[in-house]
């Protein structure tokens, strides 16, 4: 087979089936055996570990919980997931973001609602990953998974601007579209950095009626 060939073959196999024999953290092929992580990732992971943790300020979100700090494997994970659109990763992620939620108390919910991205940057990426992860999550509690939020325009990415941007990048952005009233919700998303998004989210929920929002992400940015 000549090289054109092989790659397009190569191509077509990962279109197939998009299972990387490289580890999704750090993209080592070196004795790589297990599903997502390699050893020393693994162990990078783990000392990551955030679990229940302050919430966001701005006194809209009850309670948050995070996997693991930003950076390392838990970077290479999002970015997997996110931009490269492994979406199998969606489960076991979404394993250790119920661990994390699971350390918050009190932790009463009704439904689970995914931050949402608009309907362009779907399209572009082919995976919306917060909604992935929510599924994972929802499914691991046991509780419906609510697409209650939607995203009223294509907002700048929060991380690419610099403050007094980030204050009204978001303002308006976020509509309720599914009933929350009376609900208690858990609030999902990949990453958590300034915590704009989530209040933004909460504060769109809280005035369609929604009597607490919470918070867990895999990824926490920053020490709150
Ligand atoms: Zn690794």
């Amino acid at each position: 087979m000549s090289g054109g060939l092989k790659r397009g073959a190569r191509a077509l196999l990962e279109l197939i089936y998009p299972i990387r024999a490289e580890c999704m953290g750090c993209g080592s092929k070196a004795g790589f055996e297990r599903d997502w992580l390699c050893e020393d990732c693994r162990q990078a992971l783990a000392n990551r570990w955030v679990g229940a943790a302050t919430p966001p300020e701005g006194g809209l979100i009850d309670g948050a919980a995070y996997g693991y700090f930003y950076g390392g494997p838990a970077g290479g994970l999002v970015r997997n997931l996110k931009y490269r659109g492994v979406s199998r990763l969606a489960e076991p992620m979404g394993r250790q973001m119920v661990r994390a939620f699971e350390g918050l108390q009190p932790a009463q919910i009704d439904c689970v609602v995914p931050v949402p991205m608009h309907i362009r940057r779907t399209r572009r990426r082919g995976v919306n990953h917060a909604l992935l992860l929510a599924k994972a999550v929802a499914d691991g509690l046991g509780l419906p998974l609510e697409e209650a939020l939607v995203r009223t325009r294509n907002t700048r990415q929060q991380a690419r601007l610099n403050d007094a941007e980030r204050l009204h990048n978001l303002d308006g952005a976020f509509a309720v579209a599914g009933g929350v009233a009376g609900k208690r919700v858990l609030l999902v998303d990949d990453v958590c950095t300034t915590g704009a998004t989530a209040n933004a989210c909460a504060k769109a929920l809280l005035e369609n009626g929604a009597s607490t929002v919470l918070l867990v992400c895999f990824c926490l940015a920053h020490k709150f």
